[in-house]
């Protein structure tokens, strides 16, 4: 890991004085959305214009990007507005196209980071580009060394310029997230590389408007390099992810919103001060209360069966075994035998009463 640290070349968003912005649209659609929704995107704030012209979709049948004559629009956009541009790439001939369009970041999806073969192709195809800014989405599920050997294969290859874009993490059920942050995994990440740009895409993290907001102040506390926020001329009609994309208007009210710390700015280097932990004490929180209430609901169901089974509500035995269980576990890990005991009783009496109130 030292090596990939060291080798980091840091020069494109270092001279950046400001937070770095990437913003548009998830998908580009046709040329008059593109050209409207760059225009429309403030340059005193927005540095980047990004458009996904590939879209790797989950299901079949859905939208899957235009293709290669997006690349013609994205060029038009670097052109007239100045912004560069970014797209994302998931094979070999992706990178040739977008270098031959004078893309000027290619960022990989948080598919692709998932398959090192996909990975090696890709890196494969840049060798030689080294000038090429590339970004590194996180693998959709929490997995460091994935991510990690994503970015040491493109090493691997010569390009140097690198950096990552943060999107949060897939888990079955989701409640307050599209996909959940996972803040404690991006700080022991950093702490792996501590060189490595962090982009944070809020948009992705929430799947809707209303969280945005909220994430990229949280990116800001950690004093992440910038953000990757989806933007469209017209959102509600999106053809891909139209819940989480915003005007640009709104955009700019929102960076207007936020302050930003850079990350070399001596005074603040102690990022992991009280609220961050608050911050990682709060995402914990969500997750144990998600937990209870899932326990609940099967709990509920339970209900539902002892009940036509005939079967009595408290089962001594059963009960028994659970609380031996949890204290087992509970003890390996340090948590204190009579803290313990008291949740788990708190649990049981609040089952009982959801199956008591089925019969
Ligand atoms: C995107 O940026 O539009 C995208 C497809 O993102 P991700 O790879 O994070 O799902
Ligand atoms: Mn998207």
């Amino acid at each position: 890991m030292d090596k990939l640290n060291n080798s980091i070349d840091r020069s494109w968003i270092d001279q950046c004085n400001k937070p770095f912005i990437i913003s548009g649209p998830c998908s580009a659609e046709n040329e008059q959305q593109i050209l409207e929704t760059a225009n429309r995107l403030n340059p005193s704030y927005v540095q980047v214009f990004r458009a996904g012209i590939w879209k790797p979709r989950t299901k079949p049948n859905n939208f899957e990007g235009v293709g290669q004559k997006g690349l013609e629009w994205l060029r038009k956009v670097k052109k007239s507005t100045g912004f560069m541009v970014a797209t994302e790439i998931a094979n070999a001939e992706h990178v040739k196209l977008a270098i031959s369009f004078g893309i000027d970041i290619l960022w990989i999806g948080a598919r692709s980071t998932a398959s090192p073969f996909t990975i090696q192709e890709i890196a494969d195809a840049l060798e030689g580009e080294n000038n090429k800014i590339i970004l590194v989405k996180n693998p959709i599920h929490p997995d460091i060394e994935l991510w990690t050997g994503a970015l040491e294969r493109l090493l691997g290859k010569g390009i140097k310029k690198l950096g990552v874009i943060h999107r949060g993490f897939y888990t079955y059920k989701n409640y307050k997230y599209r996909n959940q942050p996972n803040w404690s995994l991006l700080l022991n990440f950093r702490s792996l590389i501590p060189r490595i740009p962090i982009i944070c895409d809020p948009s992705h993290i929430c799947g809707n408007k209303e969280g945005i907001l909220d994430i990229a102040k949280k990116a800001y506390h950690f004093q992440y390099e910038g953000l990757m926020v989806e933007s469209h001329c017209d959102p509600d009609h999106a053809w891909s992810d139209a819940q989480q994309q915003i005007t640009p208007e709104n955009l700019l009210e929102m960076l207007k919103e936020l302050t930003y710390i850079k990350k070399c700015d001596q005074k603040s280097k102690r990022y992991l001060n009280l609220d961050s932990f608050r911050i990682l004490i709060d995402e914990l929180d969500e997750n144990i209360i998600a937990l209870l209430a899932e326990r609940m609901k099967i709990s509920k169901k339970l209900g539902t069966l002892k009940k036509s089974s005939d079967i009595a509500i408290f089962q001594p035995n059963r009960w028994k075994d659970i609380m031996k269980k949890s204290l087992n576990l509970g003890k390996s890990l340090g948590i204190s035998e009579e803290f313990l005991e008291g949740i788990f009783q708190l649990l049981h009496q609040e089952s009982i009463k959801i199956q008591n109130q089925i019969r």
